[in-house]
């Protein structure tokens, strides 16, 4: 076969299988083209995406005025290094403090890279700012998080598939329950501590909303102790949850947030960490770097995903879509045994099915989806998170729940 010849799905699927590490469990579909909430497969079939490439593509596939972005700079410069300044960075770094609220934002490319800036800084502010011993510092996070792959991301997981077999494990992470104010302020106890580091809402666990007031309270707590309140916004931010950041919905202000996926619009990758100068300027020269961090292409596409999150109002139609999700499909199972319940913010929800979490169940309601035309994929056992992009209509709305709805009603355990 060749390499550029047409592939069938099944061929593409049987590449993949032959010659890539077997890190995933794709759903079984070949995507080959994206538009606005839309994804083609190889045969030419559409289907409405529910996931957004875990909310990567908040602004909809191959949005034109990010492609257009992409593509100018693409032919004047894509990447010089921070060796030397280029005409760029210093352009989008205003832009994106002016428009998240810092004083100094860090680019970096992939989420995971985000995340250990994140606790690079922390532990640094720690021992330069709030004088924790040498080699003591801690940083206090919450169980069933997500927060990457690196290995010191997975030091901090409670997933045994994130963990097993991946040690030793770094060393200074302290993992405390959930939604917890109690277990946090014990924690916070130790001056040793440095940050906290959550999800606004656990993405990865299944779509988990704390309760009301656990933010601000928690940030409260944070401040009484003079460590950091640390927010990975990577999937709750760029509009997803019906603000720009999750946090916003308590009107709690992270002192280092941290951004990713949608903040390219899916389109490259860019991830960045925000926070203030009394805590951003402890990282001096030579201290943390990426080559591709702050490249170009990257500066001109986030600037681009930026601003269509403004110019189309995204957030207000991930609140009203979110409404519009949750409601119908609460009527919904009020009258369906196979849901447990639907939970969310925003277009971040997720479903859960009623069976045992090592089932099939919700593996094969996805296969269902898919042959009803969406995609959507469980996330932990029985739980299936829908996160369309948020460009998304009423009217196409509308149109997925009666999918949604259908499937789940026809379906025989
Ligand atoms: N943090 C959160 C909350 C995430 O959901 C993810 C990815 O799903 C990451 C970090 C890691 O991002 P990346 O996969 O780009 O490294």
């Amino acid at each position: 076969m060749h390499v550029m010849e047409k592939l069938t799905s099944t061929q593409a699927i049987e590449l993949e299988d032959k010659y890539g590490a077997h890190n995933y469990h794709p759903l079984p579909v070949v995507l080959e083209k994206g538009e606005g909430v839309f994804v083609w497969d190889l045969e030419g079939k559409r289907y409405y995406d529910f996931l957004s490439s875990y909310s990567a593509v908040n602004q909809g596939h191959c949005h034109p005025y990010i492609i257009n972005a992409l593509k100018e700079q693409a032919e004047k410069l894509t990447l010089t290094s921070r060796a030397f300044y280029n005409d760029t960075l210093g352009a989008y770094e205003q832009f994106a403090t002016k428009y998240f609220g810092f004083d100094k934002l860090l680019p970096m490319n992939t989420g995971a890279e985000a995340v250990e800036t994140a606790l690079k800084l922390t532990r640094k502010w720690g021992y330069e700012k709030k004088g924790i011993p040498a080699d003591q510092a801690k940083i206090i996070v919450c169980e069933n998080n997500f927060h990457g792959r690196t290995i010191t991301i997975v030091s901090a997981s409670t997933d045994p598939d994130a963990k097993k077999n991946f040690g030793p494990y770094t060393p200074g992470l302290e993992v405390i329950p959930y939604n917890d104010l109690d277990a946090l302020a014990t924690a916070l106890k130790d001056n040793n501590v440095a940050g906290f580091m959550l999800e606004p809402i656990q993405g990865e666990a299944g779509v988990f909303v704390p309760d009301e007031g656990y933010l601000a309270a928690a940030y409260k707590l944070c401040k009484e102790h003079n460590v950091l309140f640390v927010a990975d916004e990577v999937q709750t931010g760029i509009a997803r949850t019906g603000k720009l950041l999750a946090c916003d919905h308590e009107n709690v202000k992270p002192d280092v947030l941290i951004l990713g996926k949608a903040i390219s619009g899916g389109v490259f990758p860019v991830s960045a960490v925000l926070a203030n100068d009394d805590i951003m300027m402890v990282i001096k020269p030579g201290e943390h770097g990426s080559t591709f961090g702050g490249n170009p292409l990257a500066n001109k596409v986030a600037i681009a995903a930026l601003e269509v999150i403004t110019n189309e109002s995204l957030a207000d139609n991930a609140e009203r879509m979110g409404e519009i999700f949750r409601k119908e499909m609460n009527d919904f199972i009020a009258t369906n045994d196979l849901v447990k319940l639907v939970r969310g913010k925003g277009l971040l929800n997720a479903i859960v099915i009623n069976d045992t979490e090592d089932s099939d169940t919700a593996w094969n309601i996805c296969l269902k989806l898919r042959d009803n035309g969406l995609l959507a994929k469980p996330t932990h056992g029985n739980i299936i998170r829908f996160a369309p992009p948020l460009v998304m209509t009423e009217e196409q709305l509308h149109e997925c729940i009666s999918i949604i709805k259908t499937t789940i009603s026809e379906f025989q355990k």
